[in-house]
Order: C-alpha cells, then sequence, then structure tokens
C-alpha cells in the first residue's frame, strides 16, 4: 500500500524530528510538507529499522 505521507520541510531546524503529514503544510508550525520519499541521506536513519520491517511484510 502506498501513502501520500509528507514531511515538514523545516523539521531540521523546527522540531527535533521529522513530522510527518498526509496535508500540504506541517500540522506543527506551519511550513511546506514535502514529499518524504527518497528520504534524504542520514548517517543515523533513525527510521530504517521502521522502513526494513514494513518490506518485510511483502
Ligand atoms: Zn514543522
Amino acid at each position: 500500500m502506498r501513502a501520500d505521507i509528507r514531511v515538514c520541510s523545516a523539521w531540521a531546524t523546527e522540531h527535533d524530528a521529522p513530522v510527518y503529514t498526509l496535508g500540504g503544510a506541517c500540522p506543527e508550525c506551519g511550513a511546506d510538507a514535502e514529499n518524504s520519499a527518497p528520504a534524504p541521506y542520514n548517517p543515523e536513519d533513525p527510521y530504517g529499522e521502521y522502513r526494513r520491517r514494513a518490506r518485510r511484510r511483502d
């Protein structure tokens, strides 16, 4: 299943963690929300475990 999940474009400066939304703007700070995929390069990849877990269900 594909979901059009977006992420706050300013989360790196406005929030401690990515803020996801299904709308066009961040519900917390009002910044534009952008497509969350492909994910930007992140050496820590805190969401890698989540992605791998989701992929395993295929
Ligand atoms: Zn935000």
